[in-house]
């Protein structure tokens, strides 16, 4: 069997469909969509094209979609944008739970540095941030609550609509991380009251390198990136017309396909998760009946996640230990110590997410290997 693949949280692979439509916009319809020629029309267009289409699948306007060069970025923006904006009415203190991405988490530190009162709301033992823990935590001062829609070690969801509301019950600014939900979620951010959302192409089948920061009119965000108007003034830099549009198509995608990839996803899961149960001392971290339907998050005691992951690698299977930017590290991972678990017990979990292309074989032969692997490694 060739090499499977079980580490769709990390990526997925760009979906050969959608790098047709993004193909003609790498060498012929090069333009800079800035130019006022034909060709920076064209450019334009396209832009126009993809952002009508996100707006409308997220029930915003079209100009409340501002596009990144990716999660990390859309993310950085929102932190320090939400808390900047805030600061200005006097309020310094912002809420966030421990479990949120490293992108989220490196802008909090910046952020408290710089003498904001950061604090870190725990999760409870299945990965989930209790509403009643946001009423502890939050403040008239606060000027920002971040809260992601669904997690990317265990997949587990978030409180996000009750957590939105309690945040502008006290005058605060509410920005969710959605990179790991917008695929397998239909997202309104009417609904949700979200000021701030964030998301990134490449976890739905889409290119890598770009992203969306969903900013609600009249929130008083400042620029994050210096440098031409483009973005409206909010965003400089030449637009990755490319991209952009290969992002469009990608979660036009996934929207449409959204049920039937949800079903196949939450089939394949629990088939594998079926097959190594068998495994003795084999655990799942987070809520099952609140996770994105591919992310499985598992425990397997006594037996290291890096010597695991090696001898998947060594048999051609690609899984991981947490969020892949921790991967390169043997930290142990924070959403899982945030849960309770002790460092050497998050030291012995991995993290398997399934995609779209996985088949049920895939999934014995996958499950198979993993009941020997632990076997072999005990
Ligand atoms: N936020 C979450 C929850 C993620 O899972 C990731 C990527 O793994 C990011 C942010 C960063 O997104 P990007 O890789 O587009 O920078």
């Amino acid at each position: 069997m060739e090499r499977i693949y079980f580490d769709h949280a990390a990526t997925t692979p760009l979906d050969k469909e959608i790098f047709e439509k993004m193909s003609p916009y790498f060498c012929d319809t090069y333009g800079n969509a800035d130019s006022p020629h034909a060709l920076g029309r064209k450019a334009m267009a396209a832009v126009d094209g993809a952002r009508d289409s996100i707006a409308s699948l997220l029930h915003a306007k079209n100009n409340e979609i501002y596009f990144t060069s990716g999660g990390t970025e859309a993310d950085n923006w929102a932190m320090f944008g939400g808390a900047y904006a805030k600061k200005e009415e006097g309020k310094t203190r912002v809420v966030l739970s421990a479990i949120e991405h490293h992108a989220v988490l490196s802008a909090a530190e910046r952020l408290e540095k710089e003498g904001f009162d950061v604090a870190y709301m725990p999760v409870n033992d299945r990965g989930r941030v209790e509403v009643k823990t946001l009423e502890e935590y939050i403040t008239p001062d606060t000027a920002l609550v971040a809260l992601m829609s669904a997690n990317n070690e265990t997949g587990v969801m978030q409180p996000i609509e009750e957590a939105c509301e309690l945040a502008h019950q006290n005058g605060a600014l509410f920005f969710t991380d959605a990179v790991q939900a917008a695929p397998y979620m239909p997202i309104d951010v009417k609904t949700l009251g979200v000021d701030m959302l964030s998301f990134s192409a490449h976890k739905f089948y889409g290119p890598k390198g770009v992203g969306v920061l969903y900013i609600k009119n009249g929130t008083k965000i400042g620029k994050f990136i210096g440098g031409g108007e483009q973005e409206r003034g909010m965003r400089g830099g030449t637009l990755n017309v490319p991209a952009i549009v290969g992002m469009a198509a990608a979660y036009e995608k996934a929207m449409r396909e959204r049920e039937s990839n949800n079903a196949k996803l939450r089939r394949l899961s629990e088939l594998f998760l079926d097959k190594i149960s068998a495994i003795h001392g084999v655990s799942v971290n987070g809520a099952r009946e609140n996770s994105l339907p591919p992310v499985l998050n598992v425990r397997f005691a006594g037996v290291e996640n890096t010597a695991f992951l090696y001898n998947m690698d060594l048999q051609g299977i690609c899984v991981a230990a947490g969020s892949a930017c921790a991967s390169a590290s043997i930290k142990p991972s924070h959403v899982l110590t945030a849960m309770g678990l002790s460092k050497a017990q998050a030291k012995e979990s991995i993290r398997f997410s399934f995609g779209k292309n996985n088949t049920e074989e895939e999934i014995l032969h996958g499950a198979q290997a993993t009941v020997e692997i632990v076997e072999r490694l005990r």
